[in-house]
């Protein structure tokens, strides 16, 4: 049969999935609910959605204002903060594309994703205009610079025609009504952080945001809902903050929006402060508010925490974090896998019905997976002919996705270019999808190690390492061996104060792993190198360390 013959159609409303739809939504059920940020300086800035809404249809016809037009990409360089989140509304609703520049790549990136975007305006937070002015010193095409703060706030600056933000806003009418758009139009702009080769434009939809944001409220996801206070860790650079900004006004949750003071003891005075209940970030982050929660917190501050949910991404999470989370605050972790390439949140791991009652050594196994795949997106494991298997098969192999909120190629890239036939993504992960369809990563498939015609989980050996407690931080990485290919060195860096020999940590790791799979060395280092969105550069580490166990190499 054919696609429309003889069905009949439903007699339902249909219409766009749009993001001002989502921000009228919170201005109309949700508009008292409190959105709290932190400027540069530290001082609290306080708002509601009621207001980001308001504040954001001002914004739509400043930029009308500005000579911008539908479809114009609209730059920002700029930390979680309310100012920001009022770009995430007003440049999309406006039928304009945010494009979210990363701070944290050196300047000759910044400059090459911006020309790549095309953004004649930037929005950009006062501690990062020099960072601006760097960057568009030997930029090509005039860029109008707004800076997100009152007039009396500018920094010091070479340029004369900067605009304050606080003027715009003020300047501008409220837009009376957003545009009608088509839920396919794009609405932000988001590059990956470059880990391999030059970072790539993953260009999302309207439509791909509100269903993912739609996905996260539901309950084997984040469970996201009016009752959270909502703590947003990843950077709103990077991949829309995980849809957080968006899902938090699609429910109501209370957003608090850390600014640029990311250390230990300002994350754990939001916690204490803002009541926070539901948090999300890279493992890392987790680490250094745990260790000042522990240094500093009596059982009694911490039994006030409300803290009952974090949901980590971008990286495993340690087996060793789940521990600590549970035993030190009471708060069950949630892992997720995802991408930039996929808004990004696909999978995620909670216990389903028959884990009930499960004993905590198999609970700490589940949630250490990387989860299981979300209605709207489908996963599978790839062979080296690109045949893909589901859930159960149990091979191992290349992580393939698709699904609504995953994209089909670069921006500037043809349409559909970045999929195989069937319509596959291709994630560049190595992952293992188990019969309840739990997804585990055991590598990304640059990373993998090839040790005598078989491979080597570099993740399960990094969770084992950082699960010694005097381990801060481990990578492993894959160097070149003249009998064995790749061989294993374990790369540590330690807790302040603390020492532990080779033997203790391989008769440490010999609990968690096999013994083919222990390092032919560890090396204690003082950091390792990270990335803009914080994952350890292995590539460099590779280069680094080349030579380590063949001299001949
Ligand atoms: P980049 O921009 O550096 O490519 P992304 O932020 O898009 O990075 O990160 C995506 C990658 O992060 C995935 O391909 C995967 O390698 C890793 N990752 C994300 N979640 C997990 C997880 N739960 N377990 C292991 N690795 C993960």
């Amino acid at each position: 049969m054919g696609k429309d013959e003889g069905a009949m159609m439903g007699l339902m409303q249909c219409l766009p999935l749009t993001i001002g739809s989502v921000i009228d939504h919170a201005a109309r059920n949700h508009g008292a609910t409190e959105v709290v940020s932190r400027r540069v300086d530290g001082s609290f800035e306080r708002s509601t959605w009621a207001q980001v809404a308001q504040r954001s249809r001002r914004l739509a016809t400043a930029l009308d204002a500005l000579g911008t037009a539908p479809g114009d990409r609209i730059a920002s360089l700029a930390w979680n903060r309310i100012p920001h989140l009022e770009l995430y509304y007003g440049v999309p609703a406006s039928g304009r594309v945010l494009h979210t520049l990363n701070p944290r790549l050196f300047e000759e990136q910044i400059r090459y994703v911006l020309a790549d975007g095309g953004a004649r305006v930037l929005f950009v937070d006062p501690d990062l205009l020099a960072l601006a002015e760097g960057v568009l010193a030997i930029h090509d095409a005039p860029v109008t610079v707004v800076v997100l703060c009152a007039r009396e706030d500018m920094p010091a600056s070479t340029r004369d025609d900067l605009i304050a933000y606080e003027d715009l806003i003020a300047a501008a009418d409220p837009l009376a009504a957003w545009p009608d758009l088509d839920e396919r139009t794009a609405s932000s702009l988001c590059y990956t952080s470059g880990t391999t080769g030059a970072p790539k434009g993953v260009l999302y939809s309207h439509r791909s945001t509100v269903l993912h944001a739609m996905s996260l409220m539901t309950a084997d996801s984040m469970a996201l809902s009016a009752r959270d206070n909502a703590l947003l860790l990843p950077p709103m650079f990077h991949v829309n903050s995980w849809g957080v900004p968006y899902g938090s006004a699609m429910c109501g949750a209370k957003l608090v929006l850390p600014g640029a003071q990311l250390d230990g003891a300002s994350l754990h005075a939001l916690l204490r402060d803002e009541a926070i209940t539901f948090s999300l970030g890279v493992p890392t982050v987790w680490f250094s508010i745990l260790d000042q929660i522990e240094r500093t917190a009596t059982a009694e501050e911490r039994g006030a925490l409300r803290l009952e949910r974090v949901f980590m991404g971008g990286a495993a999470t340690p087996r060793a974090l789940v521990q600590r989370f549970r035993d030190l605050l009471g708060v069950e972790t949630m892992q997720a896998w995802g991408m930039t390439e996929t808004s990004p949140v696909v999978a995620v791991t909670r216990p389903m019905g028959r884990h009930h009652g499960q004993p905590w050594e198999e609970e700490l196994d589940l949630r250490a997976k990387a989860g299981r795949c979300l209605f709207g997106c489908e996963v599978g494991v790839a062979d080296a002919d690109g045949n893909v298997t589901g859930p159960g098969a149990d091979a191992v192999g290349a992580l393939v996705v698709r699904g609504h909120w995953v994209t089909n190629g670069y921006f500037g890239k043809e349409p559909g270019s970045a999929l195989d036939a069937q319509g596959w993504f291709d994630s560049g992960d190595i992952a293992r999808i188990d019969a309840d369809g739990f997804v585990q990563i055991t590598d990304r498939s640059k990373d993998v190690i090839k040790s005598g015609g078989e491979w080597i989980s570099s993740i399960d050996l990094e969770n084992a390492a950082v699960a010694h407690p005097a381990v801060k931080e481990a990578a492993v990485i894959g160097v070149p061996h003249p009998r064995w290919q790749e061989r294993p060195l374990l790369l540590l860096v330690l807790q302040p104060g603390e020492a532990v020999t080779r033997e203790a940590m391989l008769a440490h790791l010999t609990e968690h792993v096999a013994r083919w799979w222990l390092p032919d060395d560890i090396v204690t280092v003082d950091e390792l190198p990270h990335t803009g969105s914080g994952k350890v550069i292995k590539s460099e580490l590779r280069d680094q360390y080349r030579h380590h166990l063949d001299p001949a190499q």
